[in-house]
């Protein structure tokens, strides 16, 4: 590296550390934004002589990187930015802090993809879905289709792996020569209706979809989930057993075995590994309280709101909403979800905004109680699982509380 690159990156780890041990979060915003500073091509110097692996989308790219991470760690070290840090700055500080790595995963903001593939060359680029996000300041779903579909245009040599699923995803990637399709599966579909190419409807049928009025349709995936596995583009079938709950997740393992394939790792040498990640940035941790189990899930946006629902257990369920900046402050989000798979079961509800999920409740007749802490709601059910589902700061919160117990 030039000799400006490491000053800056010795910089930004020195940063980054003394962020920790201010007890200031983990430091990666900070220093990646400080060696910028210093080497605005920081990232791109970083970057270079390692075979890197971008993956972006609406949801499921924080687990997806970090099974693409594991997947990969059969070849080597690998680099990531395993604190969901997932723009410029985290990037910069993550490749910093892991020093001279052969790999790189990188989880990029779906805004930041055509900057972090123009600094970063990567060898492959994973999509993986794109839905509507925070409403007052994500862009259009079309509009992000569009962006990736240019950025895309512009770097031909990028191999893609994308959502077979998702008619957003494949527009955008319909024209990359070297493309890998997987299937998923598609919970939300209120965001692909209309084709993006011709402005069509688009109609669904047993896991299929094709537009009415052009040739854009499902490809055929090469990967897909099956049962409680994946069948690869061979067709051999693996088996893929997780700590981490739900369908959605074998999906993102189903992603995360692609990507690490156009690298060369073999599905049978990269699942097993797949198996030791326990919880990605506190999502899915598991805390034992007062005889009772309580497991986090971190809901977002609509989408992941409804692969929630999916892996939650029917049992006691704490709903906790905030609105503060990073959760977006418009809560009209609410309407999208169908709340009612939570109907029949305890349900509590806490957070800043609160009684807007309890108007929201109301409306699909879910009975619920309102709780002022997250101690009050550990109380109030009968020992055994406690499924908390929270948005972004609202989950904040609650590991902070969790873990000032434990
Ligand atoms: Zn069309």
């Amino acid at each position: 590296m030039p000799l400006r690159a490491k000053v800056a990156s010795s910089v930004s780890r020195g940063a980054a550390a003394l962020s920790r041990v201010a007890g200031r979060g983990d430091g990666s915003v900070i220093g990646g934004w400080i060696g910028l500073k210093i080497d605005p091509d920081l990232l791109r110097n970083l970057a270079s002589g390692r075979a890197i692996a971008l993956v972006s989308g609406t949801n499921g790219k924080t687990t997806t990187t970090r099974f693409a991470a594991a997947a990969l760690g059969v070849l080597g070290p690998v680099a990531t930015n395993s604190f969901g840090a997932n723009m410029p700055t985290g990037h910069t500080s993550a490749l910093a802090k892991a020093g001279a790595t052969p790999f790189a995963v990188l989880e990029v903001d779906e805004h930041y993809l055509a900057r972090v593939i123009e600094e970063t060359t990567p060898r492959v680029v994973a999509l993986l879905n794109l839905s509507r996000d925070q409403l007052d300041r994500a862009k259009e779903v079309a509009m992000m289709a569009q962006m990736w579909r240019t950025a895309l245009a512009a770097h031909p040599d990028v191999a893609v792996v994308a959502n077979a699923d998702d008619p957003m995803v494949v527009w955008a990637a319909v024209n990359v020569a070297h493309v890998s399709w997987f299937s998923a599966g598609q919970r939300w579909t209120d965001d692909s209706w209309v084709c993006p190419e011709c402005g069509s409807p688009i109609n669904r049928a047993d896991g299929d979809w094709w537009c009415t009025g052009c040739t854009l349709r499902r490809p055929k995936a090469q990967w897909s989930v099956e049962d409680d596995g994946v069948l690869d583009p061979k067709g051999d079938w693996h088996l893929v057993k997780l700590q981490l709950p739900g369908h959605v997740n074998v999906g993102n393992a189903a992603t995360a075995l692609a990507v690490a394939a156009e690298f060369g790792v073999r599905p049978i040498e990269a699942v097993p590994r797949l198996a030791s990640v326990a919880s990605v940035a506190g999502r899915y941790a598991q805390v034992d309280r007062d005889g009772r189990n309580i497991r986090l899930l971190l809901a977002k946006n609509p989408a992941s709101w409804l692969e929630a629902f999916d892996m939650a257990e029917t049992a006691p369920t704490l709903l906790s909403i905030n609105a503060r900046d990073p959760d977006g402050f418009d809560t009209s989000w609410l309407y999208d979800v169908d709340f009612s798979p939570l109907r029949g079961r305890p349900v509590y509800i806490t957070g800043d905004r609160a009684y807007d999920l309890a108007v929201r409740l109301e409306v699909n007749e879910v009975a619920f109680r309102h709780v002022l802490t997250f101690d009050e709601a550990v109380q109030a059910t009968p020992p055994g699982r406690l499924e908390v589902i929270a948005n972004y700061t609202a989950f904040q919160d609650i590991r902070a509380e969790l873990d000032r117990v434990n």
